[in-house]
């Protein structure tokens, strides 16, 4: 059936100004590095895709490598594109990044003007796109001089391959160093991608100070800690959860053990806040970035997920219940 969007999709999600840019993006973005990939029904990742849309997610983050095999979640997405959201393109923030292993050999990563062009070229083909709204170096490359990694972005823009140019987890200091690069390029940075969330606060140590005096914006990965700030390890570890899945070294059962004592002390303040955990963690990443990106694995945790805009504010007590908890 041919898919229509929902008429009510712009009523409850607010959208954040990025820095000191023009462009606007949903407090809720939606990520596709896991379940998105060959192992995954298409239907159920089209389905995830369309009812993000519907809920006012405009934001779709991507990189070249997300799978598996990498490069199967932009041909999903654009799989997507191609047969509902064609109409809808001008509607859409649609991102992508090059930086980590690609292909074999010495072009197929880091961060070479000869890499990252090729890259980009490749994702707009399995997309199906003639641009991508923004895209990101995906990590900083030590050998590679930073001027290179962004004249290439900035090369990308003027060759209307891409809107806007951003970086991913690139340490304070180099986010200072490519911002003036790019400011003289005249391609500002557009915004930062780092991980945030309770469980991973390294930007508040000089980057959050770095992005507000250059006017960067900022998007937090992983805000839920991969689903550990969420409802599913409470009693246990699920067998369909990331934990559980054994391709997955970021999040395995020792690190849910190792954590579950304070992820129940926070559940409890988020149901005093009248929240979920989830909601509670992404409304409270949101007191420092511009945007959060979520992944998930099923259409009801994305509709959980979006709750979260209606309560984004937090009392002194609550924010010094949490900290006494993630100190603990
Ligand atoms: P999250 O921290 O949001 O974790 C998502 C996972 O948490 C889901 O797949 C699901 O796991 C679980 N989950 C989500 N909501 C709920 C809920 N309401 N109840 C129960 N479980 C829930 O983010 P990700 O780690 O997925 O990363 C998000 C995005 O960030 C990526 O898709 C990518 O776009 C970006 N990213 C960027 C990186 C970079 O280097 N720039 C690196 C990593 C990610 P389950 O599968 O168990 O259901």
């Amino acid at each position: 059936m041919n898919y229509k969007a929902s008429e009510t999709r712009y009523q409850a999600m607010p959208y954040r100004r990025v820095g000191r840019s023009g462009l606007k993006l949903p407090a809720i973005s939606l990520g596709l590095w896991h379940n998105f990939g060959e192992n995954r029904a298409y239907e159920a990742s089209r389905n995830m895709v369309l009812s993000a849309f519907d809920a006012g997610i405009t934001h779709f983050d991507l990189a070249n490598n997300y799978g598996p095999p990498p490069g199967a979640a932009e041909s999903t997405f654009g799989r997507v594109l191609a047969k509902d959201l064609k109409p809808y393109r001008d509607e859409m923030i649609i991102s992508s990044k090059a930086g980590w292993e690609m292909w074999p050999g010495p072009y197929g990563e880091w961060g070479s003007r000869k890499y990252l062009m090729a890259s980009l070229d490749q994702s707009l083909q399995r997309m199906g796109l003639d641009y991508v709204d923004i895209f990101y170096s995906h990590r900083p490359d030590p050998d590679t001089p930073l001027e290179e990694t962004m004249s290439a972005l900035d090369a990308m823009v003027r060759q209307g391959k891409a809107l806007y140019v951003g970086i991913s987890s690139y340490s304070a200091e180099q986010t200072r160093e490519a911002s003036h690069i790019l400011k003289a390029l005249g391609t500002p940075c557009l915004i930062h991608q780092p991980s945030y969330s309770m469980f991973d606060r390294w930007i508040e140590d000089g980057l959050c100070d770095v992005l507000s005096e250059e006017g960067i914006g900022s998007i937090a990965f992983c805000p839920l800690a991969q689903g550990l700030l969420t409802s599913r390890y409470l009693n246990g570890i699920p067998a369909d959860s990331r934990a559980a899945a054994s391709d997955n070294p970021f999040l395995t059962t020792d690190k849910v053990e190792l954590r579950i004592a304070q992820v129940k002390a926070l559940n409890q303040i988020a149901q005093s806040r009248g929240q979920t955990l989830a909601q509670m963690a992404l409304a409270w990443a949101l007191l420092k970035v511009t945007s959060v990106i979520i992944g998930a694995s099923q259409v009801t945790q994305i509709q959980e997920n979006i709750l979260a805009v209606q309560n984004l504010a937090f009392d002194e007590a609550e924010l010094q219940a949490i900290e006494l908890i993630l100190k603990a």
